[in-house]
């Protein structure tokens, strides 16, 4: 008997091999993950399964460190909570991504009629230079008819003026869609410069904090100087705890602002996750960067933060590291997250310049 079996090619079967290893991995997965969502009353919201998800394959330390405090300080899994986490690791803002989506539409609406409008006008233009060189022939001839001639003109004068609408309706076109496009740029660049903002703390986000790095990476010469300080506030747990969460954050917009105020405009303070902050310091050596950092200490120590008639007392801690030419993101960082952790041993509340601060020998 004939097989009816459509030969399977190489590279089809692998595919298969690949899916059906998916099919049973991604089943398996679930099937421990939902009972674990339940267990600790987290929404199945799509975040929650993706941050979770993720968590399961604990491919990225850090979303597991994250999602461990969450799930270790958080009293409830919210979506706000949820929010927050999944714009750190995947940088999504559907609403952001959503209004970039329709300006880029818009944009393609008004060059696509622009386009039509263009070739009409071409068109009628086209018409009238063909009316005008039949004329011309014609005239040329030297034996128009009076009749011929008024036909002739006729002709002309309706081509004239169907040339001259055309563009005019262009010309109006043109300037309609000019006042448009300056619209939506500078819709673009708000949206732009939201996307690199975190709302709490109106500091930049994570994402525009590694943009500035690969940027200075790319342009690097040797002279240039990058550092950058890691600051994490201390026991800022108990504050929430002790205080409120609310608090927590109103804590959290001060010691933001006290970064940026300190580290000024030539430096990009960022918020780097939930209470730590990054300093990328432009221009200058981990050392500089390390009295930056301490200046920016002592001014939280030193601040008394009183809200709703409640003292707190607030410190942190700080980890310095400076670039080395070629080094990835993820090495410049660690170095002063390990300065960081060495601040955080030494009884927290100080700074430590990576290679320079350290008895340890870090
Ligand atoms: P350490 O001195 O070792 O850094 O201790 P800590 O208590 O500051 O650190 P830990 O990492 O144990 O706790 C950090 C807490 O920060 C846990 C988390 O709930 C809280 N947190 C994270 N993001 C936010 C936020 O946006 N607002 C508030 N209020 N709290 C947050
Ligand atoms: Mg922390
Ligand atoms: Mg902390």
């Amino acid at each position: 008997m004939e097989n009816l079996k459509k030969p399977v090619k190489a590279n089809q079967s692998e595919e298969i091999t690949q899916f059906n290893e998916l099919m049973d991995s991604s089943y398996e997965l679930a099937k421990k993950l939902l009972p674990f969502l339940a267990r600790r009353r987290i929404p199945l919201i799509p975040e929650n399964y993706h941050l979770f998800y993720d968590y399961f394959l604990a491919n990225n330390p850090e979303l597991n460190r994250q999602l461990n405090d969450a799930l270790q300080y958080e009293s409830l899994f919210t979506p706000t909570v949820s929010r927050r986490l999944y714009q750190i690791f995947y940088d999504v803002d559907n609403e952001k991504v959503k209004a970039l989506t329709q300006m880029g539409e818009k944009i393609g609406n008004i060059s696509q009629s622009l386009e039509l409008n263009l070739g009409q006008s071409l068109d009628s233009t086209g018409r009238f230079q063909q009316v005008l060189s039949d004329s011309a022939i014609q005239m040329e001839s030297g034996d128009l008819a009076v009749d011929d001639m008024r036909d002739m003109v006729d002709s002309l004068l309706v081509e004239t003026k169907s040339a001259m609408d055309s563009q005019t309706a262009l010309a109006d076109l043109i300037e309609a869609s000019n006042r448009v496009i300056a619209n939506l740029t500078a819709e673009l660049k708000d949206q732009t410069r939201l996307a690199s903002i975190d709302e709490l703390t109106q500091l930049y986000n994570r994402r525009y904090m590694s943009q500035s790095f690969q940027d200075f990476a790319a342009s690097y010469k040797p002279g240039d100087n990058l550092s950058l300080a890691i600051f994490d506030l201390d026991h800022f747990k108990y504050i929430n705890d002790t205080y409120g969460h609310a608090i927590g954050d109103k804590v959290l917009m001060i010691c933001a602002k006290i970064i940026k105020t300190i580290g000024g405009e030539e430096h990009v303070a960022c918020r780097y996750g939930g209470e730590e902050f990054v300093l990328l310091c432009r221009g200058i050596e981990a050392e500089a960067a390390g009295e930056l950092a301490e200046s920016i200490r002592r001014r939280i120590e030193e601040t008394q933060i009183t809200i709703r008639g409640t003292n707190v007392p607030v410190t942190l801690s700080a980890g310095v590291s400076g670039y080395i030419a070629g080094e990835p993101e993820v090495d410049f960082i660690s170095r002063a997250d390990k300065a960081l952790y060495e601040a955080k041993n030494n009884g927290r509340n100080r700074v430590i310049v990576f290679g320079v601060d350290s008895g340890s020998g870090i």
